[in-house]
């Protein structure tokens, strides 16, 4: 199987050596099936570009020797660092540590202190080491063993033309804990030279097109700092990674960017890094001393449920309606029946209605409301599925709008609740604070 050899682990002398780039190989078939999502990726690219350390690519390949190995060197071509996880495991389809040997063009030596530990390993849970156990004791000659002390594979390293090489167990909780306690804090001295700084602005209210040509050349790619866009659900997300040599230039770069980008986007930037809009209304509303109720029929609920998602919402939040038919809205809110005969349940006059009555019964000082045709059916000529009216109400009198938003009900639903927390933000922004 292989060799036997018994070698001092320890890291190769570091001197004033600078790395900033990484690239990271996943190994496994069901990573390319679709039955594992490759979240040891994620976590990877994220701890090291917390070290400046950025990730340029990630190879997700098979469990193939020749396969992994291809990858090893083409990560190790873009790269200063390669990362694999996963494939060393003790069944015939964990090959990780076979290729890794073949990339440093060695075979594979077996350790018999390795052989112990996991043998310790089994005896500590009262059972026998199975035989196929003892290839995880061999490791690529001349690597180093990454101690596993969550598991039974060892995790591997080796140094190969400057590159720095690390072989991680795919499970998980494994794979984190020998990052975290035996791979960062290596590299994190190496990348001194280096420093990112990220910051993510948040928009509502206008798509990605619209927002790419407002900000002008910001988005071209090889600019420092550059800046990235990606959108779920609406909410559109800007980052900036700002590089340089010294943390305080780094900062100032990225200060300078969010400032411009602040300047052409204007009321489009809601709030910055993880903030919702949830959060960004209740912080405005708990500052300025103000209250809130909600009156909803197509969302059911969802806005209420936004805004108590928000830890400390009491302070500002007092009640939620859902009145789905037409009777709740006449019996809860006191929307004539008139009205709906006239204009139906889904208009402006309805939404401006309940938003005054959810506003008067409740006595806050806002109120929003939604009705709606979230679809599938239901939709007519003149008024399509995805119609949605939207109403705030407060002392400064009632503003209404109409929106016809796409997609399937869930989405409806959810742009509808995030756009009526954004208008209520866009007219908080106007008010100052509560009289004392
Ligand atoms: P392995 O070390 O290849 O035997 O992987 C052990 C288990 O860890 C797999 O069966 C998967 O459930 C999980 N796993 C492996 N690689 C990944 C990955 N990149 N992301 C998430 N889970 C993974
Ligand atoms: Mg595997």
């Amino acid at each position: 199987m292989c060799s036997r050899e018994s070698v001092q682990n320890g890291p190769d002398a570091v001197g004033d050596e600078h790395i900033q780039k990484a690239g990271i190989v996943s190994v496994g078939n069901e990573l390319l099936n679709g039955r594992t999502v490759d979240t040891n990726a994620a976590y990877i690219a994220g701890k090291l570009r917390a070290i400046s350390l950025p990730v340029v690519s990630v190879h997700t390949v098979c469990d193939e020797v020749d396969a992994i190995e291809r990858a090893l060197a083409l990560a190790a071509s873009e790269a200063d660092v390669v990362v694999v996880t996963g494939g060393l495991g003790p069944t015939d389809d964990d090959l990780t540590r076979q290729a890794f040997a073949g990339f440093l063009g060695g075979g594979l030596v077996l350790r018999e202190e390795l052989l112990e530990g996991i043998r310790q390993f089994f005896d500590r849970r009262g059972m026998e080491m199975p035989g196929r156990n003892s290839i995880q004791a061999c490791i690529p000659q001349g690597a180093q063993v990454l101690d596993n002390e969550r598991g039974t594979a060892p995790g591997i390293q080796a140094r190969k033309g400057g590159k720095w090489l690390f072989a991680l167990p795919g499970v998980p909780d494994e794979m984190k804990h020998m990052l975290d306690t035996k791979v960062l804090p290596q590299l994190q001295p190496l990348t001194a030279g280096q420093t990112l700084v990220v910051r993510r602005l948040k928009c509502f209210g206008a798509g990605e097109s619209r927002i790419a040509e407002m900000m002008g050349d910001a988005m071209r790619r090889g600019r420092n700092p550059l800046v990235n866009c990606t959108v779920h659900t609406g909410v559109i997300t800007l980052e900036i990674v700002a590089t340089a040599e010294r943390p305080e230039d780094a900062m100032r770069m990225a200060d300078a960017q969010e400032q411009s980008l602040r300047a052409v986007l204007g009321d489009l930037v809601y709030g910055t890094d993880d903030q919702t809009l949830a959060e960004v209304v209740g912080e405005q509303l708990a500052r300025s001393g103000r209250t809130l109720a909600v009156a909803e029929s197509c969302t059911g609920g969802l806005l209420a449920k936004l805004i108590t998602d928000i830890p400390g919402s009491s302070r500002y939040f007092t009640h939620g309606w859902v009145t789905y038919s037409n009777e709740a809205k006449r019996h809860d809110l006191d929307v004539p029946v008139k009205t709906m005969e006239e204009f139906g349940a889904v208009s402006e006059h309805v939404a401006e209605a309940m938003a005054r009555g959810a506003r008067r019964k409740a006595g806050t000082d806002y109120a929003l409301s939604i009705t709606g045709i979230a679809g599938p059916g239901g939709g007519t000529e003149q008024k399509p599925v995805g119609l949605v009216y939207i109403a705030v109400d407060s002392a400064d009198g009632t503003n209404t709008s109409r929106h016809v938003f796409s997609f399937d009900r869930s989405a409806v639903r959810l742009r509808a609740a995030q756009t009526a927390l954004n208008i209520l933000r866009r007219r908080l922004d106007l008010t100052g604070p509560a009289p004392m």
